[in-house]
């Protein structure tokens, strides 16, 4: 049989990809096909058994091709804080991570973290980021740095600040009565409410209003629910839905967030979902990191109204959090996405770990034989967070009229020898090394390994002269931890001794 004639290229054609392996939406993932795909003004353009070589070409021949990863949960807050943290739970951790501990921190330190998180981001194939950025104290020339190094590197940034109007303090179980008042003004959670200076107004004024730009995306960042009294939720979904933009939320992270809801939504049977469904915030929309406390009728309500989650479980194992119902989920239809969450939490920015992960717990969190879990991790990795960023049909797939955001993994390396499944090989053997190109808006913002974009050796230089003052400032609030460690324990003990109708920790029973 002679082979078939070449197709035409497409109209606009600039760079031509040929030879590869490429992860075609509707072609098998255990042995994905050869094809060209053809590139022109940032978009995929076609793609083909083989087109006729006429553009400039890359020979991708040995290359797998897949859609970038879309890192749907991330905080940009606290990269330097990376390694530091053991044995803490969730509550605990918040102290020690989450800026409204520390003082106001430098223009050169927003900057040198803010591109050290995103190099790690692209090195692991991710081509999208979806950033919750807590500044506090705001600070307007923060903000810019932050979308200026974004725009330096070239990686696909979904930015949102992170925000809430109800202090921490009246927002964990147990903290208010436990610690005596002279130490209340030390506690804090994820977002502090903000004096004399309304954040919306501002994002809404200076970036939803803003004109486009090609790798900058905007979302709400409401902190969690309970964080957010029913006024600011209802303001956050009116600005979403006007701008047509995704919202991020804390969604039942620990077993004390479960509690909360139990403590104080009586009205609406202890339940956020039950609350946020009566205020008309579940939909499309919203998306929820964690998820990992809820119960089944919450699983259920998620599905029919199309509210997604965000599954972080490299944090949630760390910080004691336990296991979402995963299979639960899959079997409700629940939109799904992964995230890597903090750097002090999770800590890697590592969508390959993030992935085996969801394959093994996905398995666990319901032992009956269930659908094979690699091909889902792929898809919650890719179309999945596409989704929840609001891009669906513009990245997270290859195919034509898509944004041409492509990470290139090199099946010569050990972890694909020999070939018996790529998306297998992708999700339980590969950790980041296969990585040799990554393409962003149809430029290569890593080519054979090295970035393009950024002098990623003056990064780290950026960052070594910053970490003299984040360590002191790191000591200092460990040692101010330290001191109320009784109090904290005496908490934390009664969270975990609280009785609550569902359980996401593995026990000895
Ligand atoms: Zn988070």
């Amino acid at each position: 049989m002679s082979p078939a004639a070449p197709s035409p290229l497409p109209k606009g054609t600039t760079l031509l990809i040929a030879g590869a392996r490429v992860m075609l939406p509707d072609a098998d993932w255990h042995d994905p096909p050869m094809a060209d795909i053809a590139i022109g003004n940032g978009r995929i353009l076609g793609t083909a058994d083989h087109y006729a070589h006429t553009a400039e070409v890359l020979d991708a021949r040995g290359l797998l091709v897949l859609p970038g990863f879309v890192n749907a949960h991330y905080h940009s807050h606290d990269v330097l804080a990376k390694g530091t943290l053991e044995e803490v739970p969730l509550e605990q951790w918040r102290l020690y991570a989450l800026p409204a501990q520390y003082p106001p921190r430098t223009r050169e330190e927003v900057r040198a973290r803010t591109l050290l998180g995103a190099l790690e981001c692209l090195r692991s194939g991710m081509t999208t980021v979806q950033d919750m950025l807590t500044l506090y104290p705001f600070d307007p020339v923060h903000l810019d740095t932050v979308i200026e190094a974004y725009e330096s590197l070239g990686i696909r940034v979904v930015f949102a600040l992170q925000y809430g109007d109800r202090k921490g303090l009246d927002t964990v179980p147990f903290w208010k009565e436990v610690f005596p008042p002279e130490l209340h003004g030390q506690l804090s959670s994820a977002a502090e409410p903000e004096k004399n200076f309304d954040v919306l107004a501002h994002f809404e004024a200076t970036c939803l209003k803003a004109p486009q730009r090609p790798r900058l995306h905007w979302a709400l960042g409401p902190s969690a629910p309970e964080r957010c009294t029913p006024a600011l939720m209802a303001r956050t979904m009116d600005l979403a839905r006007r701008y047509r933009i995704p919202v991020f939320s804390h969604l039942y992270e620990s077993k004390g967030m479960a509690l909360q809801a139990r403590h104080e939504l009586a009205q609406y049977g202890g339940s956020l979902i039950r609350r946020l469904h009566a205020e008309g915030a579940l939909g499309p929309e919203m998306n929820f990191a964690h998820s990992v406390w809820l119960a089944p009728d919450e699983v259920e309500l998620l599905a029919e109204t199309g509210a997604g989650t965000v599954l972080n479980l490299q944090g949630n194992l760390k910080m004691k959090c336990g296991i979402p119902p995963i299979r639960e989920m899959m079997r409700a239809g629940v939109r799904i996405a992964l995230g890597c969450d903090n750097c002090s939490c999770s800590d890697a920015q590592n969508m390959f770990a993030t992935m085996k992960l969801f394959s093994l717990l996905a398995t666990v969190s319901d032992v009956t034989k269930g659908p094979p879990p690699a091909i889902p991790a792929l898809r919650a990795a890719t179309e999945g967070g596409a989704a929840a960023v609001g891009l669906a049909g513009q990245i997270g797939l290859i195919a034509p009229g898509c944004r041409a955001d492509l990470t290139f993994i090199d099946l010569a390396d050990p972890s694909f020898v020999p070939l018996n499944s790529a998306a297998r090989q992708l999700v339980n053997i590969e950790a980041g090394r296969a990585v040799r190109h990554v393409m962003v808006e149809g430029g290569f913002v890593l080519r054979d390994r090295r970035v393009t974009t950024v002098d990623e050796a003056a990064v780290f230089e950026e960052v070594m002269a910053v970490m003299p003052g984040f360590r002191k400032d790191f000591a200092a609030i460990t040692a101010r931890i330290a001191k109320l460690q009784p109090w904290l324990d005496k908490a934390q003990g009664m969270m975990d001794a609280a009785p609550i109708d569902i359980d996401r920790l593995p026990r000895l029973r």
